[in-house]
């Protein structure tokens, strides 16, 4: 038998033919090394990054003990963004297809919470949510963990960078002491050594190669002399390569505030995305640079954690990250589903050791590169492909994509084709259209009704 058939485990059949419908065939590194010990209730942490596989390893983990005619929270996964809340309770629903009535419930910061009240009263089995809101609701008594099987760490790393320890060690408290514990982190620090010391018993390490080997992705190295050059670094390898999307990163939430404002001056697509940000506007930047509006962003590594996006043309690592495993993480992000895909890093003397560390973790020499011609910050800058606009109606005014999609393509519209990606949020709606038809789109959708109304229509830019 294939050991890295999914059969090969102890799994109810249902998960079985779901998973082989769903068109996994074998299971991931990840997979295969942990869910033998998880199915048997042992505790288990994983080194493996977004891409491993690592949800569906731990999903299944919690599905195949879950008991649906039990309506209780019987296992928690702490995630450290709402976005990877959201993909993770994406991803259990989907294996959990073939599992009738079961209740997978988010819990995370940053949404309103009275709704969060009224789901938990019509109860969950499972429950998704960042550290900070799910310790909310245990503290209120809105949130009860009393027969929990199964708590979840996922990104352990980040959760800890993010100032989540608190948080996760007030959670432990609520939860019954006999449990399976199951963490999930990308890189393995000192702080989560000691974190698994205190909430988890005898755990098995599991530890797989990334799925990015370290020497196949095409790094550049590039010297600077001060903070202007490497502005203008950054300027010369972006009108070099010109690349569709692009993600620039930062250490500190200032700088990259700053970068994709200068960025913005100079007439990049550009959008900057950190903690600081309201909700709303994240929100916002994330769906331009997935609708491919932004040609830029702008990112800290602990905001870019649980970005979705396909296909990164290209990373740049404005400042060199703090250690050798964050640099890999990083470039690991550019080139994605087999794609060719650059990795730019930036670096002054100042900076000089962690090219020595870098040099060491990699067991390779790092040779600074000539920048491109200074000729090239001449020319145009090239813009993203497309354009956002913004409505003012979302699906509390039951407005949907086939609304906005008919609305701007009906009589005298624009063609299908210009039409991207579109986004119905709670009380508005977001349509990326090309870049070269924004105007009449605009204005149709501005002048047209939808669902017989008439919404105010925007420009969504930087
Ligand atoms: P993750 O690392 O959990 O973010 O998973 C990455 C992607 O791989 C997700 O889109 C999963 O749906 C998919 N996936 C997970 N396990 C398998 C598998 N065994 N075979 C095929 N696809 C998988």
């Amino acid at each position: 038998m294939n050991p890295a058939a999914f059969s090969s485990l102890t799994l109810k059949p249902d998960l079985l033919h779901n998973l082989l419908s769903l068109g996994y065939e074998e299971m991931t590194p990840i997979q295969a090394q942990s869910l033998p010990h998880i199915l048997v209730g042992k505790d288990v942490i994983a080194q493996g990054k977004t891409g491993s596989g690592k949800t569906a390893a731990f999903s299944l983990g919690l599905l195949e003990k879950l008991n649906v005619k039990q309506f209780q929270v019987q296992s928690l996964v702490l995630c450290p963004t709402r976005e990877l809340a959201d993909q993770v309770a994406k991803e259990i629903r989907r294996l959990a297809r073939t599992i009738h009535n079961i209740k997978v419930l988010t819990l995370c910061g940053g949404m309103p919470f009275g709704p969060q009240i009224g789901s938990l009263e019509h109860g969950a089995h499972i429950v998704v949510g960042t550290p900070g809101r799910v310790e909310e609701h245990l503290r209120k008594g809105t949130l009860k963990l009393n027969n929990l099987t199964t708590l979840v760490l996922d990104e352990a790393d980040r959760m800890l960078d993010m100032g989540f320890q608190p948080s996760l060690d007030a959670i432990a408290e609520y939860l019954p002491s006999k449990r399976q514990t199951l963490l999930f982190s990308a890189t393995y620090p000192a702080e989560i050594q000691s974190v698994a010391k205190r909430i988890m018993r005898e755990p098995i390490m599991v530890q797989v190669e990334s799925t990015h080997d370290k020497s196949t992705i095409q790094q550049h190295f590039f010297k600077v002399t001060d903070d202007k050059q490497r502005m203008t670094a950054l300027r010369l390898l972006l009108m070099k390569y010109q690349p569709e999307s692009t993600l620039v990163f930062c250490n500190t939430k200032r700088e990259a505030q700053e970068v994709a404002g200068e960025l913005v001056n100079y007439g990049f697509s550009a959008v900057a995305l950190h903690g600081d940000l309201e909700q709303r506007d994240r929100d916002q930047t994330l769906i331009r640079f997935a609708n491919r509006s932004a040609s830029v962003l702008v990112a800290t590594d602990v905001a870019a954690r649980g970005l979705d996006i396909e296909a990164l043309d290209a990373v740049i690592n404005y400042q060199l990250a703090r250690d050798s495993e964050i640099h890999i993480h990083r470039i690991g992000r550019t080139g994605r589903a087999g794609g060719k895909g650059i990795a730019c890093s930036l670096y002054s003397d100042r900076e000089h050791y962690k090219v020595v560390m870098l040099e060491d973790y990699l067991d390779r020499m790092i040779v600074s590169e000539a920048l491109p011609s200074m000729n090239l910050l001449d020319k145009p800058v090239f813009h993203s492909a497309m354009e956002t606009l913004q409505i003012d109606g979302g699906k509390k005014q039951k407005v949907r994509p086939g609304d906005i999609l008919g609305a701007l393509t009906g009589e005298n519209g624009i063609p299908g084709t210009a039409v991207g990606k579109i986004n119905i949020a709670d009380n508005c709606a977001y349509v990326a259209v090309s870049r070269d038809v924004y105007k009449p789109a605009l204005q149709k959708l501005g002048q047209g009704k939808l669902k017989g109304r008439s919404f105010r229509v925007r420009l969504l830019r930087s």
